[in-house]
């Protein structure tokens, strides 16, 4: 009986592998296994919130489960000439960099509306001369193209595999489909950042500036601390952009941010207001900490100098300071509207120089005793405005 029934599973067995059943019962098993760990790495990737990481991992992903002997990631961000790169060679990262024409000729490849991902096919059509020494001598084999709302921005490149064996069909469909998921991460990433920059200044927009500002008074109410407020407008700066003209005007507005970004330290918020108006919001400070902060913002402002066709040139800046007290729950427009009346004292008092809102007890003094509610704070400077 028992004789029986093994024989019998026996001619079963031999009559599915037979039928070639047994072979693909075992391919299906090994696409389900591949399907698993493409959403699981598609779910991990979802919860990464850099740039900088999302490479990291997919790398270490491609890396583990291709070994290809060069791997890159060229990416050009919204509003920047320059390409970022993430080379490794021998699964680890190297700083390579590959000459920036190649990803100009890929991108006009893919824009021309190709679609192969063999690179044996771009370069028959682009042309081998398309491509730099450097960049062929990497063999690259296969190019990802990174696709989003604005078009490409990005490419992956493969070379062969350090194994020697080709990609099989299912890799390509994995490294497709991470790309997708990766594609639309990086792109929320960068538009997240464009989103809250102002595109001339690189600074944040009014927006984000109110919203940081909210966010401030809610937690000096929460910790009882006290925080500062800025704003700073260029002086005269109709005259400069008169005399010099709005691009010299522009070349202004970008170097001083950059000088007074520098001046900050990383928590403190520095916004673009408006035209030639700007917006701080610094989250731990006292009048004292935001006075000598107001001094040096003003001094390196006018150290500062931009070239116009030989013409060394400088700008002004005249700054009225509030300070953002536990004790006081004042709204943000309340803030800013006593940061701009100190603002127009400065300006009132011959400007290049700051002014402070008086706060709290102060304040009240002040008005009590009727005299005005300002205290001018820096001293006015005797440097020359340059505006010709
Ligand atoms: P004050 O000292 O009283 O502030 O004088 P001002 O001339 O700076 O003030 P006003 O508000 O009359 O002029 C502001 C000028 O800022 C006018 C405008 O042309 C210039 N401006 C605003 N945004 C930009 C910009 O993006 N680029 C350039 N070049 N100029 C700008
Ligand atoms: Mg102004
Ligand atoms: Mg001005």
């Amino acid at each position: 009986m028992a004789e029986q029934i093994t024989n019998d599973f026996i001619a079963q067995f031999n009559s599915l592998s037979n039928s070639g059943m047994l072979e693909k019962n075992k391919e299906l098993q090994h696409e389900n296994r591949q399907l698993h760990r493409l959403i699981d790495d598609s779910a991990a990737l979802l919860l990464i919130t850099s740039a900088d990481s999302m490479f990291e991992f997919i790398s270490t992903r491609f890396l583990d489960y291709f070994l290809p002997q060069f791997m890159a990631f060229l990416i050009q961000p919204p509003r920047e000439n320059s390409i970022l790169q993430y080379c490794y060679r021998n699964i680890g990262r190297v700083s390579d960099r590959i000459d920036d024409s190649n990803y100009k000729t890929l991108h006009r490849y893919y824009a021309e509306g190709n679609t192969d991902n063999d690179f044996e096919k771009i370069k028959e059509k682009m042309g081998i001369e398309s491509f730099t020494q450097d960049f062929l001598d990497i063999h690259p084999l296969m190019i990802f193209p990174l696709k989003g709302i604005g078009g490409i921005y990005g490419f992956s490149i493969f070379s062969d595999k350090l194994t020697g064996n080709a990609y099989t069909r299912a890799e390509i469909d994995y490294i497709t489909h991470m790309f997708s998921v990766l594609s639309v991460m990086i792109q929320n990433d960068m538009h997240y950042k464009t989103s809250i920059t102002d595109p001339k200044t690189g600074l944040y927009t009014y927006d984000y500036f109110i919203n940081k500002l909210e966010e401030t008074t809610a937690i000096v109410r929460r910790y009882k601390h006290t925080a500062g407020l800025l704003m700073i407008d260029i002086d005269l700066f109709k005259k400069f952009n008169d005399t010099w003209g709005h691009l010299a005007g522009d070349k202004v507005l970008i170097t001083i941010a950059s000088a007074m970004s520098a001046v900050l330290r990383k928590e403190d918020c520095l916004c673009r207001f408006g035209g030639e108006e700007f917006a701080i919001v610094i989250p731990e400070t006292d009048s004292v900490g935001l006075t000598s902060l107001a001094e040096r913002l003003r001094q390196t402002v006018s150290s500062s100098e931009v070239n116009v066709n030989g013409t060394r040139l400088s700008v002004t800046i005249s700054l009225g300071a509030c300070l953002i007290s536990y004790s006081e729950k004042a709204e943000p427009r309340v803030l800013i509207d006593r940061a701009d009346k100190a603002l127009y004292f400065a300006k009132t008092s011959g400007r290049n120089c700051a002014a402070l809102f008086p706060d709290g007890l102060l304040r009240r003094a002040a008005i009590h005793r009727g005299i005005s509610e300002i205290e001018i704070l820096a001293p006015l400077t005797t440097k020359e405005v340059q505006h010709g």
